[in-house]
């Protein structure tokens, strides 16, 4: 499932592509995505230059002078470039034209993804605007979490996974940050000292960076605006190696359900109690 960082790649690498340009069409091919598409999302993006791109949580946001388009990936969704006249594939529901310059297809096979119309200021959107605090930003410091973490009992695998307190986070880089920190992913929240939340807080924002500069985790068929693969699974210690050796210690890696998700920990790096 594409999360924060293959969001940022699929954003950056479109930045030079399609910043300035203009659709002259947007053409809707299946509009039974996770929400039905707007009907009028066609006139309404028509003539829209593209002023600015960027990334909020999940969500990658193509803004202009009268709006937005508002773009999720779901669990199997890309953006990419095609050539114009390339054939369509059964599964790209909607294509942006720039003139005859650029063609963009979103492709998404499991149809969890969405498109939707925004305002100028597409963080106001209802999807948005209760979003937390994004894991790269000043905002998602120790003291920040240590005030989450105090008052809630769920663990700390669920917190980071909650996205009323930091967005992006998903299943990967959530276990991937946990090992790092050392920090079993079932423990309480409210049972780590300030030395562990500083760290699990410090590993999130490293994990994430590292990937983020890797373009992404490329597990099933993730690529970003340009077709390229994300490059970050080799470096992953934790997530989907259960029964494989740890990285750092040889103990094999162990697969548990937190928060209803699937975690992944080294029994030893990562111990139940605190040391
Ligand atoms: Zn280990």
């Amino acid at each position: 499932m594409p999360e924060l960082p293959e969001v940022e790649s699929i954003c950056r690498s479109l930045k030079p592509i399609i910043l300035g340009e203009t659709i002259t069409e947007l053409l809707v091919h299946n509009d039974k995505l996770r929400w039905p598409v707007l009907a009028n999302i066609s006139e309404q993006a028509g003539g829209l230059t593209i002023r600015n791109i960027a990334r909020r949580a999940k969500y990658l946001l193509m803004v202009g002078d009268k709006g937005s388009l508002i773009w999720h990936f779901g669990m199997s969704g890309s953006l990419r470039v095609a050539s114009i006249g390339e054939e369509r594939r059964r599964h790209d529901h909607v294509e942006l034209l720039f003139g005859d310059k650029v063609l963009l297809r979103f492709y998404d096979p499991r149809k969890f993804g969405s498109l939707h119309w925004g305002g100028r200021d597409p963080l106001v959107h209802p999807l948005l605007v209760n979003l937390g605090v994004e894991p790269l930003s000043e905002q998602f410091n120790s003291s920040y979490f240590a005030a989450h973490c105090r008052k809630t009992t769920v663990p700390i695998k669920g917190l980071l996974l909650n996205a009323a307190v930091v967005v992006g986070v998903g299943n990967i880089y959530a276990s991937e940050a946990l090992f790092r920190a050392g920090v079993n992913p079932s423990r309480s929240a409210s049972s780590l000292s300030s030395a562990e939340i500083e760290a699990v807080c410090r590993a999130v924002r490293d994990v994430l960076a590292q990937a983020v500069a890797s373009g992404g985790t490329t597990l099933r068929d993730y690529v970003n605006g340009k077709g390229e693969p994300g490059l970050f699974k080799d470096c992953l210690m934790v997530y989907g190696r259960h029964g494989e050796p740890c990285k750092a210690c040889s103990t094999k890696i162990c697969r548990s359900v937190v928060s209803n998700r699937s975690s992944f920990f080294c029994p030893l790096c990562q111990p139940i109690r605190s040391l």
